[in-house]
């Protein structure tokens, strides 16, 4: 039987798998996924979801019975570390060796930060996935003033956040203005 390994499972991983049994992939996925919440959507996060005006659960692309449907083997929490393209593997961390005919890599992006060192600071917090939301969202209740390093869009959407709650802002950006990428 055929076999799919996606890595990561987020928008596209989950739209590519919806995609696969729709046009009548019959073969086994699998899907690695290092977060526990699987296949939702992120833009609420800086909006809706950090202003407490929708739940982590509407941010869900599928219900549980549409996932069920899809017949995957769910690897969760586990992150792929390794790939080798001449025997097709995919090495797990948790030590699981999974074989593949073809691998969909949809790991996505990641925040970055100014130093590496900052990722130790208690106090600095990056907005990337559902528990840097809740993280950022328990901060944001009892700050008074928030710091924003990046004047992109989603540096923007938590300050318009933050500011609503009443507190002050300071948003940090190297480039001429804000938004210009
Ligand atoms: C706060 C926020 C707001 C946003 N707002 C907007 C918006 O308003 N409009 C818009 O168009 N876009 C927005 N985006 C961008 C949009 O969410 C992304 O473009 C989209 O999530 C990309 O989907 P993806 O499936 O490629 O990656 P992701 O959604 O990042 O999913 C990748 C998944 O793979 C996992 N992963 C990574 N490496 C591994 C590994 N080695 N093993 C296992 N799993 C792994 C990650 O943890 C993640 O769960 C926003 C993003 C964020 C974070």
């Amino acid at each position: 039987m055929e076999r799919i390994v996606v890595v990561g499972a987020g928008q596209a991983a989950g739209w590519a798998v919806s995609t696969l049994r729709q046009e009548g992939f019959t073969g086994e996925i699998h899907v690695v996924s290092d977060e526990n919440q699987i296949f939702y959507e992120r833009p609420p996060l800086s909006k809706q979801v950090l202003s407490k005006e929708a739940t982590y659960d509407s941010l869900n692309l599928f219900s549980p019975e549409q996932i069920d449907a899809f017949s995957i083997h769910l690897h969760k929490p586990d992150r792929a570390t390794q790939i080798d393209r001449v025997s097709q593997q995919v090495t797990l961390e948790s030590g699981k060796v999974l074989a593949y005919d073809k691998l969909l890599i949809a790991t996505g992006s990641r925040a970055r930060v100014p130093a590496n060192t900052w990722k130790d600071i208690p106090n600095v917090v990056t907005l990337r996935d559902v528990q840097d939301c809740e993280r950022l969202a328990k901060r944001l209740d009892t700050a008074q003033s928030v710091a924003i390093v990046g004047g992109g869009w989603i540096g923007l959407e938590i300050a318009a956040t933050a500011r609503k709650q009443g507190k002050t802002v300071d948003v940090f950006e190297y480039a001429e203005r804000l938004c210009a990428r």
